[in-house]
């Protein structure tokens, strides 16, 4: 099963194990309650979703978290990036804050604003044993936001080698190339080996 209760990361993890004979539910289906990300990592955090979700349902569980960690703020946003948009969500507010806060700390030219994506992807199964698989992109900090695909901070990451924003890239080009794409190629030959020796 997926603990997520994001329905379009549900759909594209769905996608993905399908080609493996492997069935998915997510948190919502079952009806999971979401846990309290209270980890200090975003392993940790996958791994207490994952965990939560194995324990309940009684099936082998996949969780993932993900964010933006900012070299010259000691990783910040990292696993407060959601929260760094307030309730309701408004990431223009959060990457007015990362422009913000990188200016306050004389973080100006693009060298001093190194930054990257983080994604963790936790199995758990239901004997508790635990695997975990994490993916990152480097890129840079750009100001202002630039693009309109994507969501959360990808309008002001640009990735190395690149002129553009994820926010201005092609979403196909984005997703093979991110640290969710990353991590999930990680998993995918994970599984293909393990399923293959069954
Ligand atoms: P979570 O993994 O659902 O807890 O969300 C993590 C937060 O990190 C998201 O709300 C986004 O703000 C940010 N984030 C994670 N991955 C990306 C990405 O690919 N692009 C832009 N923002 C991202």
């Amino acid at each position: 099963m997926v603990a997520s209760h994001n329905e379009g990361k549900v759909r594209e993890i769905r996608a993905l194990l399908e080609p493996f004979g492997v069935k998915t539910l997510s948190a919502a289906e079952l009806d999971l309650d979401e846990p309290e990300e209270t980890g200090l990592t975003f392993a940790a955090n996958a791994q207490l979703k994952a965990c939560a979700a194995a324990k309940v349902s009684g099936f082998t569980a996949l969780a993932d978290d993900s964010g933006l960690a900012v070299d010259a703020l000691d990783g910040e946003p990292g696993i407060y990036s959601a929260r760094w948009a307030g309730e309701p969500r408004d990431f223009g507010h959060a990457m007015a804050r990362v422009d913000n806060e990188l200016t306050a700390r004389g973080a100006l030219e693009p060298v001093d604003r190194k930054a990257r994506f983080v994604c963790s992807l936790c199995l758990a199964h239901p004997d508790g044993t635990l695997e975990t698989f994490n993916g990152t992109v480097e890129g840079t900090i750009v100001w202002p936001p630039r693009g309109t695909h994507g969501f959360g901070y990808d309008p002001i990451f640009e990735p190395d080698g690149e002129a553009i924003t994820f926010g201005e890239m092609d979403p196909a080009r984005k997703h093979a190339m991110s640290h969710r794409a990353e991590a999930f190629d990680k998993l995918v030959a994970h599984l293909s080996r393990h399923l293959e020796t069954e």
